[in-house]
């Protein structure tokens, strides 16, 4: 199968290089012409448009940062609608809007193409294994074609519902991560203030009910967790311009269901100001950097 997979970042390199190495044949392109050049070194085709991956495609992913990238890739001028023949079947594996993703699908409709959404969780260690969580929404038939592709990427896939469904399950997701980095953050930046060994406190809470994924996996704390971005100076991994925006997505949804949401908007906030100080582009744990009391506070 022929595979054109438009946006080669931080995940869509590993996932497409995923692909190839599973036997799909995979034509990339991207706007930034050094991930263009990093698919081409692992090995991939490589394409100078949108729609010179599209045209030789039987299947197109696309891994974008959010909704107004995706929009405009799919039905923006010389984009994905216009470039592919009828009944090519689309996977955007960004993390979007719900009512995007259902506005997507129904302008490829219109155009006789098939569109389904499958974002991704378990960050850049996960996409590099092959091993991502995948929450899928679509049609039952569409979803079924696309499930070898998905399986080469993902370990657990995960047919949620109809088109959105995926992106809704995964707005839930990061809610929750998004919460649990800044509470994580907190807690430690508390033990380290009573002088505690950070290294056993994080062997106290995984045994307690305090657990959490992003601990055992994403650990804030530098040097806790050899895998997690903090040891390696929170380089992404996941941004924490992604996770305010991913918060963002479930702050609206909540705002347009009318479900009273108090923690996921606080998070955001700490991670917004986070960014504001310069931490957009490192890794959403090192929110846990930029909670640290200053040196030279006033005792109260
Ligand atoms: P990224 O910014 O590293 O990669 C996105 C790529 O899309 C970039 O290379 C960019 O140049 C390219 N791009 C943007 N506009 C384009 C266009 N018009 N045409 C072609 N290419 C274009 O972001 P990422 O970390 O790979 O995240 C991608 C998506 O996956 C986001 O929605 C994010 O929320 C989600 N996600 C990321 C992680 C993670 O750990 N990084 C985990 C789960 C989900």
């Amino acid at each position: 199968m022929r595979i054109g997979f438009i946006g080669v970042g931080t995940m869509g390199l590993p996932m497409a290089t995923n692909l190839a190495r599973k036997g799909f044949t995979v034509t990339a392109y991207d706007l930034n012409p050094a991930a263009v050049q990093a698919a081409a070194q692992a090995g991939m085709a490589t394409a100078a448009s949108a729609a010179e991956v599209v045209a030789a495609s039987d299947l197109v992913i696309t891994m974008l940062p959010s909704s107004p990238h995706v929009e405009a890739v799919y039905t923006g001028d010389g984009g994905v609608l216009a470039a592919a023949r009828k009944g090519t079947l689309c996977v955007d594996m960004s993390t979007i809007d719900p009512a995007v993703s259902r506005r997507v699908a129904a302008a490829a409709a219109e155009r006789g193409l098939r569109f389904v959404d499958a974002p991704v969780s378990g960050g850049t260690p996960r996409a590099i294994d092959g091993s991502l969580a995948i929450m899928v929404g679509g049609a039952d038939a569409d979803v079924a074609e696309a499930m070898p592709a998905l399986r080469a990427m993902g370990a657990n896939v995960i047919h949620v519902g109809a088109v959105g469904c995926g992106e809704v399950a995964k707005l839930c997701n990061n809610l929750i991560a998004g919460v649990a980095a800044v509470a994580v953050s907190e807690a430690f930046r508390i033990a380290e203030g009573f002088g505690v060994d950070l290294k056993v406190v994080t062997e106290v809470i995984s045994k307690s009910s305090g657990h959490t994924w992003l601990m055992e996996h994403m650990h804030p704390v530098p040097g806790l967790v050899p895998r997690a971005a903090s040891s390696n100076d929170y380089r992404p991994g996941f941004m924490t311009d992604l996770m305010c925006k991913d918060l963002g997505l479930a702050v609206d949804a909540a705002r347009a269901l009318r479900v009273p949401v108090f923690v996921a908007p606080a998070a955001q906030q700490v991670l917004r100001l986070a960014s504001s100080h310069g931490l957009g582009r490192k890794d959403f744990t090192s929110v846990y950097a930029f909670l640290k009391p200053s040196a030279d506070q006033a005792p109260v």
